[in-house]
């Protein structure tokens, strides 16, 4: 899952980097408003962290545009006890929001529930035959069993997962599992997918030849 944080404070922005790349996400971020929302348009982000108070152009004004194109699940930041800047955003488009200071177990429960949301997986286990991916723990069980995998084998079936049943391009793959600091060879997806394959069977993951993969129900 890509993330992109919008966020001027140096520190936090850092630390909600860091937290975000260890729980196993891509992570792509802006120090300001323009830049935020540049990136926001152009990527394929599975949610965007949003910070209200912005240099160059504030987060309603990003909010505001970005919606004229994209449905991407956001979560804005606020100030405490700023309720009418809470209820701007939400009217504005915002999915949800965090007062700050805010814990970031709190963030990262809200981004899970926001994604999990968006792709229509309200349960937060997801279960395909006897293959179970716990979305919370990050973790897969096979007939009850755990399955060991890498963050990014991991990030690969939970993507896989989310969008069961249907087509996920090779390119989707690659634009929702890389942030753009990553320069892996978009060929590591298949890599990956063969590994996952080696660890959860060959039948989990079909391919579609020419288009990309799929997992089934
Ligand atoms: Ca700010």
């Amino acid at each position: 899952m890509r993330v992109l944080v919008v966020e001027d404070e140096p520190d936090l922005l850092s630390a909600l980097t860091q937290s975000l790349r260890e729980e196993g996400y891509a992570v792509d971020s802006a120090v300001e408003g323009r830049e935020g929302l540049f990136k926001a348009q152009g990527g394929e982000y599975d949610a965007i962290v949003l910070d209200l108070m912005l240099p160059r152009m504030d987060g309603w004004s990003v909010l505001h545009e970005l919606r004229k194109t994209k449905a991407v699940p956001v979560l804005i930041l606020t100030a405490r006890d700023a309720l009418p800047d809470r209820v701007r955003g939400l009217d504005g488009g915002a999915d949800d929001y965090l007062t700050k200071p805010f814990q970031l177990a709190e963030l990262l429960a809200r981004l899970r529930a926001l994604i999990r949301r968006t792709t229509g997986n309200a349960n937060p286990v997801i279960t395909m035959g006897d293959i179970e991916i716990d979305t919370t723990a990050h973790s897969v069980r096979q007939a009850g069993h755990p399955v060991l995998l890498t963050p990014r084998e991991y990030s690969l079936v939970e993507f896989l997962a989310l969008h069961k049943g249907k087509l996920v391009t090779r390119t989707a793959i690659y634009d929702h599992l890389f942030d753009e600091e990553d320069d892996s060879l978009s060929n590591l997806v298949d890599v990956h997918v063969s590994n996952v394959r080696k660890k959860l069977g060959k039948d989990f993951i079909a391919t579609r030849r020419g288009e990309g993969y799929q997992v089934n129900a």
